[in-house]
């Protein structure tokens, strides 16, 4: 037999930004239907490395990764664990002149936010942070760090449940139609209607946006990790390279997680597996960094499927189709850091019908039938 639930707010897709959502609607007083496909944190909130991280962001983002970074140090009283988030400083290096010349200019670019981005030469790079290889310079950002998302984006979503949402896991969302008082979700064993529906989906909300007349870019990339044995710290620091390639954190076991690939996706794009050569690629051009990780075993690999914007940001923000619609996704590899305050964002959007943190930019409209060549999609619903 079918159940049925009414409730203020549904949300398809219990990622981190989902179910950082649910929680802070929660402490507003809204009911909250959560549902997720599979379980809450099982794809790329749960599997991705851990970057929490500000530096490197476009300006544009630099409001609401601020609004995150105040959140980030409150997780054990926000949700009952500390999620194991480290201040370790993020230093991206640069490994050419043009490289450091980017890195300073982006440190002039984002001086007014408050990122205090430090610009570290060579030599300083050995003394400090015991870094070697063919680099140059970088910049640290001392309030950067790292953490858990195994265990945060799980965190986030039994917090919203023990908050008092309804937390639906292996309930896949089969269609979504706007009504006169709101929106009916089909979904697996459940019939939900809603006065406000988020689109958090993740690497699926592009189905969703489509049902509701918006046509959205968004293309999946899998990311690919590595994971080593533990080994004595050497690494105090999350590390990232202008131009990307490598990116590399220690943990305090001692494992070093480190990325800088991408897998292949399988015939069923939902999953991906990563490739053995650019697994040996990752490791070959993180030992020319550190000398620790030349014998180090690498004990497992993996990757995720993320949604990605040809523009590189998230879509966050209000339906132009449809009242009551809000999307939120499309994050583009760097979502993990920004998600706890998307979550407050989309709490207030749903309560004032507007947010304190600039969103413009990351409206669905630059995607509109206006911009693009072809027209939209009559809405309907989707599976
Ligand atoms: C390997 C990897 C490394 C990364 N590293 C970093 C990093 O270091 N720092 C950083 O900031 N970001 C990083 N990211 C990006 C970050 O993980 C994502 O941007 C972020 O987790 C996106 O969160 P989300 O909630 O939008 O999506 P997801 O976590 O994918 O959640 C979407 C959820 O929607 C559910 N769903 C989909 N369709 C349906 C349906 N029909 N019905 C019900 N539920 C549905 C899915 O099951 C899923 O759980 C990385 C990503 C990957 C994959």
């Amino acid at each position: 037999m079918t159940r049925r639930i009414d409730c203020d707010v549904a949300i398809i897709g219990g990622g981190l930004v989902g179910s950082s959502a649910a929680l802070a609607l929660r402490g507003m007083g809204f009911s909250v239907t959560l549902l997720d496909k599979g379980f809450c944190g099982a794809q790329a909130s749960g599997v991705n490395y851990g970057g929490v991280r500000r530096q490197g962001r476009p300006p544009e983002q630099l409001p609401l990764s601020q609004r995150s970074h105040a959140i980030w140090p409150r997780l054990q009283q926000l949700i009952g664990i500390d999620g194991e988030f480290l201040r370790s400083g993020h230093l991206k290096l640069a490994r050419t002149p043009e490289d450091m010349a980017s890195l300073e200019r982006y440190a002039a670019e984002v001086a007014a936010f408050g990122l205090d981005l430090e610009l570290v030469g060579h030599n300083q790079l050995s003394e400090r942070f015991g870094i070697g290889g063919d680099v140059i310079g970088g910049s640290h950002c001392p309030g950067d760090g790292h953490a858990n998302p195994r265990l945060v984006s799980t965190a986030f979503a039994a917090a919203a449940r023990r908050a008092g949402a309804e937390v639906l896991e292996n309930t896949r969302v089969i269609g979504a139609l706007a009504t006169s008082g709101g929106f009916a979700l089909e979904a697996e064993g459940v019939a939900i209607t809603s006065r406000t529906l988020i689109n958090s989906a993740g690497a699926w909300a592009d189905s969703f946006a489509a049902a509701f007349g918006e046509t959205v870019p968004l293309e999946r990339t899998y990311p690919s990790m590595i994971v080593t044995e533990p080994l004595d710290p050497f690494l105090t620091v999350n590390i990232g390279i202008e131009g990307g390639g490598i990116y590399a954190r220690q943990v305090a076991r001692g494992n070093v997680v480190v990325g800088g690939e991408r897998a292949a996706p399988l015939a069923d794009p939902d999953y991906s597996r990563p490739r053995s050569d650019g697994a040996l690629t990752i490791m070959q051009r993180a030992s020319e960094l550190f000398g620790p990780l030349r014998h180090a075993q690498a004990i497992r690999f993996w990757s995720g499927t993320e949604a990605t914007m040809p523009d590189r940001n998230p879509v966050i923000g209000p339906s132009a189709t449809t009242p009551g619609l809000i999307h939120a996704f499309g994050f583009s590899g760097a979502g993990f850091q920004i998600a706890p305050g998307v979550g407050e964002v989309l709490a207030e959007l749903v309560r004032d019908g507007e947010t304190s943190t600039p969103i413009a930019p990351f409206s669905i409209t630059r995607f509109s039938p206006a911009s693009q060549p072809g027209g939209a999609p009559s809405p309907t619903t989707t599976g």
